[in-house]
């Protein structure tokens, strides 16, 4: 006959249940979904009473924490797990390692984690093989009794993991504050179409879980489309019955020798000493010297070709100058500012940093767009480092800064110096200027294209008389007037001199710049070719 049992029937058998067995243990296998190797299991409580049958935890945990037995039971399943894993190992089989669950109301108990502790020492079991799942609820008593045992269990050198997470209880704060190992994110606490709402919850705890550096294990999943969707979002550790419903020790025994196995590995290995979890900590130095101490700069992960956005400083708000809100540019995809060729320079970039471990700096133009400002079209400069991978995963940090003004006024004067050398070009001119304190002369491009004139000439005009620019004869009248001109004592001075080798007449004119009191600053001097007519006129 097989019923569920009554709260006084539960409690009136129990102390029998525990001393012969009638609680038990059952293993539900984890697995990693894209290489199908087992990383390790769950062992989950069952009772079957000689008469009424197979009880579930639903049914008795509460009963059992009420009335506060739980711990009693948690142990037997403690202890039952050793005697399995010894089992094993005196056996020669290297079991993975198995995560046993424990009760919140065994936090409240001061001597808990040592008598699991003495157990795990009496059959002489290596810490790495035990697991203890604690769940999320269990930091409504109380942050403070919680990261107790954390810490405890940490000296002991237990893995840690974090059952239930996202059912509920203020999951992002517990997660911030609880140093746990491993996160398990229920999938029936967010059900509904995985693309939906449910979907977007659960990307956001495993993108913000993979920059804490910690592995995410799904549970609960029933269905290839979301063992696949997990996968696609950067979680590959699933537990359910997709693969396998929690099974007698026998069955699974003989799953562990079957399967491969593999180490749970963190999501994402940083590679600076920077500790992430601290960066999503408002409060936190790392968060303070973010916001503050250094300029715009943005964290980001890169994909295969995906680039995801996971925090930006309120300067690089500032820096793209644009009215925008932190949400809305996590939510906006990155590369949709950027066209063909600027992303190409962007993720050209992202490959050399990668490459190179070092600092890479690029600039691409985006069309930003914002909900209060509209369009605008911006120039970014960006100083990009990596600092964190996974095998396909990239983490990058960039600093940025916003170069538009900048670009705009070089391509003003680039603009203007083109038109002065077409101008130029059109006109025949030659241009130069002669600093009076330095007596340095600078040639225009056409002077030094046409004339060889180097881009800065030292002690002018002497140089440019030496190489015969200037020919000899009128070397003296040359030095004469632009000691005269450079001296202040002309203003302006207007020759046709024979010029280069092949002595061809140009018109020389010069005019002097002074300064407000008059003192000499600068001669701008100018050559045109001599046209027929105006040889002979003159
Ligand atoms: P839990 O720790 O979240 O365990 C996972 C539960 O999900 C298990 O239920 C498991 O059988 C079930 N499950 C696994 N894969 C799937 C799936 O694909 N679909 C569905 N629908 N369910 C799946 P179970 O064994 O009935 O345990 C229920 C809860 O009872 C556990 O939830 C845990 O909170 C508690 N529990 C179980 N064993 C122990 C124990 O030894 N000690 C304590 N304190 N609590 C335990
Ligand atoms: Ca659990
Ligand atoms: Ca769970």
């Amino acid at each position: 006959m097989n019923r569920v049992m009554t709260e006084q029937e539960l409690l009136a058998c129990f102390d029998d249940a525990v001393k012969f067995g009638h609680i038990f243990v059952t293993y539900q296998p984890k697995i990693n979904h894209s290489t199908g190797r087992m990383i390790g299991a769950e062992a989950l409580m069952r009772w079957t009473h000689p008469v009424y049958g197979m009880q579930y935890p639903s049914d008795f945990i509460p009963v059992l924490e009420k009335n506060d037995l739980i711990y009693k039971a948690d142990l037997a399943v403690f202890e039952a797990v050793c005697r399995f894993l010894r089992k094993c190992l005196d056996n020669g089989e290297t079991p993975v390692p198995v995560s046993v669950n424990m009760s919140r109301y065994d936090i409240y108990r001061k001597d808990y984690v040592e008598q699991i502790e003495n157990l795990r020492k009496s059959y002489d079991i290596p810490v790495k093989y035990l697991h203890v799942e604690i769940t999320e609820s269990s930091a409504i008593g109380g942050m403070e009794l919680v990261s107790d045992v954390l810490r405890q269990l940490h000296e002991y050198g237990y893995v840690v993991e974090m059952d239930d997470f996202g059912s509920g209880y203020s999951s992002l704060n517990v997660l911030k504050d609880l140093a746990v190992d491993v996160i398990k994110l229920d999938m029936r606490f967010l059900s509904g179409e995985i693309g939906g709402r449910g979907g977007t919850i659960i990307s956001a705890i495993v993108r913000m879980a993979k920059w804490l550096g910690t592995p995410v294990i799904a549970e609960g999943v029933e269905t290839m489309e979301q063992a696949d969707y997990m996968k696609s979002i950067g979680c590959k550790y699933v537990q359910g019955y997709l693969y396998s419903k929690p099974v007698a020790e026998d069955e699974f025994r003989e799953k562990m020798g079957q399967l491969e196995h593999e180490p749970l590995t963190p999501a994402m290995d940083l590679i600076n000493s920077m500790e992430a979890g601290r960066f999503w900590d408002p409060r936190s130095m790392e968060t303070i010297i973010f916001n503050n101490f250094v300029g715009g700069a943005v964290i980001f992960t890169y994909h295969n070709g995906d680039a995801e956005i996971l925090k930006v400083n309120k300067k690089y708000i500032k820096e793209i100058g644009m009215n925008m809100m932190e949400q809305e540019i996590l939510d906006a995809d990155p590369w949709a500012s950027l066209d063909e060729k600027n992303r190409e320079i962007y993720e050209q970039t992202l490959l050399r940093a990668i490459r190179s471990k070092d600092e890479e700096s690029c600039e691409t133009w985006r069309n930003i767009c914002s909900k209060t400002c509209g369009e605008d079209r911006i120039c970014v400069r960006s100083f990009i480092r990596m600092i964190g991978r996974t095998e396909e995963h990239y983490l990058f940090y960039a600093m940025v800064q916003n170069v538009t003004a900048e670009k705009k006024r070089y391509n003003e004067l680039y603009d203007s110096e083109r038109r002065f050398r077409f101008a130029s070009e059109h006109a025949n001119v030659y241009a130069w200027e002669v600093d009076v304190s330095t007596r340095e002369m600078r040639p225009c491009f056409r002077c030094m294209r046409d004339l060889n004139v180097p881009p800065l000439v030292h002690n002018y005009p002497e140089p440019l008389i030496e190489t015969g620019v200037f020919p000899p004869d009128y070397a003296d009248m040359y030095r004469e007037v632009m000691d005269k001109l450079l001296s202040g004592k002309i203003d302006s001075f207007e020759h046709i001199i024979p010029l280069t080798v092949g002595r061809v007449p140009f018109h020389v004119r010069y005019t002097l710049e002074r300064d407000e009191a008059g003192k000499p600053l600068k001669a701008y001097g100018s050559a045109t070719l001599v046209v027929d007519d105006e040889e002979k006129g003159e």
